[in-house]
C-alpha cells in the first residue's frame, strides 16, 4: 500500500499542466476572478504613463527653491491650476510655480512638488516656506514598470489585485485556462436522488452534491452523471460517457472488494492505466486512480474511484483530488493542501497503522490555531457531524494518541473563521 505522500506524489506527476491553447479561452475582465492567467502580460504603457504629483501642491523648479526657510521664504507666480486628468497650458519658468492636485500631470519646466502644507497662498502669489528634496512628490513615468516588459506570467490565480494590474495594463479581455470539466458518477443500486421516499435499504446519494461542490471551490466545473446502478454494461456506458466530455472522473462506491465492484474490470476493458489501487490512509484506504488513454485535447483524462462512505469520499478528494485538480487547472507553481500546526482541544486517537484524518474545525486564536474535534461517531459512514468541517487533524502512522492541548498537524480544508 502506497503512504499519502507517495500516493500525492504520484498523483501530481500523473495530473499534467495543460499547455495547448485549446485549454485556454479569453473571457471578459469582469469574469476573470477566480480563474487562471494563460498568458504573458505585457503592457503596452509606462506606469506611471506621466510625471505625476503624488500629492496636492505646488510644482517648482528645485533651483527656485533650495533655500527657502521659514525665515526667509521664497515667493513664487502661481502660473495656472492643474487638476488630474486635466495637462498643463504652459510651462513653469523661472520664479513660477503651478498649484497641483495628486495625480495630475507636471507641467514642463517644474521638477518638484512642494506639499501645500508647507507654502502660504496670496492670490497670484505662493510662498515656499520650506525647501523640498529635488524631485520630492513626482512620480516619474516608468519608475513603477517599464512598458514592454512582462508583468504578469502564465499560472497565477487571478483576483483583485491581479485584476487591478490587467485593467491598467488596458486588458480588456485576458486569456486564462479552462476549467477542468470532471465528470462525478455515483455508484450503487441502493441510491437514490434527494427527495425520493426511501424503500427498506436505500440510501440518498450525497456523495453526487458534496463532491460537486468541492470541485467548484477547487475552480472546477463539475459535470454531476448521476446514480449509475451496480451493473457492468451500465457502468461502461457511464464511464465512456464521462470520458468523451471530462478531464478529470469521480466516480465513488464500488471501488472495494464486495462482489458488485466492477470498477477496476471496466477500467482495464476501457485501455486504462491503473497507478494506485489503495493507500495506507484512514478514511479512504481504497482508492483508485488511472489514466485513460488521450481524448482529442492530447490530455489522457485522470480516473479516481473514490469510496463510497460519504467521509471517506471527502478525505480523498481533499487530500488527493483537489492537488491534481488545481494542478490542471493551470496554477503554475503547482497547489498542496495547507497544513498549520494547532492546539487539539480533545484528544485524537488513531490505530496507528495508517496515516489518519479526523474531521473538525480549526479556528484562530490570538494564540495560534485551535482545532475542535467535531461531536458524534467518527464513523467514516457518518456525515451528520461533517458540517462545519474546516479541518483535517492528521495523526501519523506509528502514533495512537495525540493528548488534548497537544500541538497537531491540521489540513486547512475551508474558509478559517
Ligand atoms: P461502496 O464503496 O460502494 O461499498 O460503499 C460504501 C458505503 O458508502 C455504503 O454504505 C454505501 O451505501 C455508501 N455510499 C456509496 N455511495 C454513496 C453515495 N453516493 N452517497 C452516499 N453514500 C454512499
Ligand atoms: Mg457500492
Amino acid at each position: 500500500m502506497l503512504s499519502v505522500l507517495d500516493a500525492e506524489a504520484k498523483i501530481l506527476d500523473l495530473a499534467t499542466l495543460p499547455q495547448a491553447l485549446a485549454h485556454t479561452e479569453s473571457l471578459d475582465l469582469h469574469q476573470a476572478s477566480g480563474r487562471v492567467l494563460a498568458e504573458t502580460v505585457v503592457s503596452p504603457l509606462d506606469v506611471p504613463h506621466w510625471d505625476n504629483s503624488a500629492m496636492d501642491g505646488y510644482a517648482v523648479r528645485y533651483i527656485d527653491v533650495q533655500a527657502a526657510t521659514a525665515d526667509q521664504p521664497v515667493t513664487l507666480t502661481v502660473t495656472e491650476t492643474i487638476p488630474a486628468g486635466q495637462p498643463p497650458t504652459q510651462a513653469v519658468g523661472p520664479g513660477q510655480a503651478a498649484r497641483i492636485l495628486t495625480g495630475a500631470m507636471m507641467p514642463v519646466g517644474a521638477d518638484t512638488v512642494v506639499m501645500q502644507e508647507v507654502t502660504q497662498r496670496q492670490a497670484t502669489q505662493v510662498k515656499i516656506l520650506a525647501a523640498p528634496e529635488v524631485g520630492q512628490f513626482v512620480r516619474r513615468q516608468g519608475s513603477f514598470y517599464r512598458a514592454g516588459s512582462p508583468l504578469l506570467f502564465p499560472g497565477i490565480g487571478l483576483n483583485g489585485p491581479e485584476i487591478a494590474v490587467l485593467a491598467s495594463a488596458q486588458y480588456a479581455q485576458v486569456r486564462v485556462y479552462r476549467q477542468p470539466r470532471v465528470a462525478i458518477l455515483s455508484t450503487g443500486n441502493e441510491l437514490v436522488e434527494p427527495g425520493t421516499p426511501l424503500q427498506p435499504g436505500q440510501l440518498v446519494d450525497s456523495n453526487q452534491y458534496a463532491l460537486a461542490a468541492l470541485v467548484r471551490r477547487a475552480g472546477g466545473l463539475p459535470i454531476p452523471l448521476g446514480i449509475i446502478p451496480d451493473q457492468p454494461q451500465t457502468l461502461r456506458q457511464a464511464i465512456a460517457t464521462a470520458l468523451s466530455q471530462s478531464d478529470i472522473i469521480l466516480s465513488s462506491g464500488g471501488v472495494s472488494v464486495g462482489d458488485y465492484d466492477y470498477v477496476d474490470q471496466i477500467l482495464a476493458d476501457l485501455g486504462a492505466t491503473l497507478h494506485i489501487r489503495a493507500v495506507a490512509v484512514k478514511p479512504g484506504k481504497p482508492l483508485t486512480v488511472a489514466t485513460l488513454p488521450p481524448g482529442a485535447t492530447g490530455m489522457p483524462p485522470l480516473y479516481f474511484g473514490l469510496p463510497g462512505n460519504p467521509v471517506s469520499a471527502l478525505v480523498s478528494f481533499w487530500r488527493f483530488v483537489e492537488p491534481a485538480l488545481r494542478k490542471r487547472s493551470g496554477l503554475g507553481q503547482g497547489w498542496s493542501p495547507g497544513f498549520v500546526s494547532a492546539i487539539t482541544d480533545q484528544p485524537l486517537k488513531a490505530t496507528g497503522r495508517r496515516e489518519t484524518y479526523v474531521w473538525g474545525h480549526l479556528r484562530i486564536t490570538p494564540q495560534g490555531y485551535r482545532f475542535e474535534l467535531a461531536g458524534g461517531s467518527h464513523s467514516s459512514g457518518n456525515l451528520v457531524n461533517l458540517a462545519g468541517t474546516n479541518g483535517l487533524a492528521v495523526v501519523p502512522v506509528g502514533t495512537t494518541l495525540i493528548g488534548a492541548h497537544e500541538p497537531v498537524q491540521v489540513m486547512v480544508v475551508g474558509d478559517l473563521r
